[in-house]
């Protein structure tokens, strides 16, 4: 998944119920995947894949830099924070894009609670 163009991932595949990394995407790498619909924003939900109905448990998190003021200090905050916004992936479509072998069995109970790390 690494395509070694950027030293920088742009944006970082996570599983966002053990919060593991699972790897990144570069810019030009998500353009090849997902065209410009992730950069424009235009997937319908942020509670399901973006390709199909089912819940994604893979969240694709830009990286974000933060610079914060605190009383004259400068404090630099930076990582893969999944949000609201953040667009999430099936198993089956992540392992699809990326040729990962996650396990694609139900991990849990449908319809329950998804929670998130806070970083990542
Ligand atoms: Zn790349
Ligand atoms: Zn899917």
């Amino acid at each position: 998944m690494q395509c070694g163009r950027d030293a920088e991932d742009d944006r970082a595949v996570v599983d966002s119920e053990t919060g593991t990394a699972l790897g990144g995407l570069c810019h030009r790498c998500e353009r090849e995947t997902f065209g410009i619909c992730l950069e424009e924003g235009v997937w319908e939900t942020t509670e399901r894949c973006l390709f199909c109905s089912e819940t994604g448990p893979i969240a694709l998190p830009a990286y974000k830099l933060e610079i914060n003021l605190v009383d004259g200090q400068e404090g630099v905050e930076d990582g893969h924070a999944l949000t609201d916004e953040t667009p999430l992936l099936c198993t089956r479509h992540a392992n699809d894009l990326f040729d990962l072998k996650l396990d694609a069995g139900d991990r849990r109970p449908r319809g329950s609670r998804r929670s998130r790390p806070p970083n990542v």
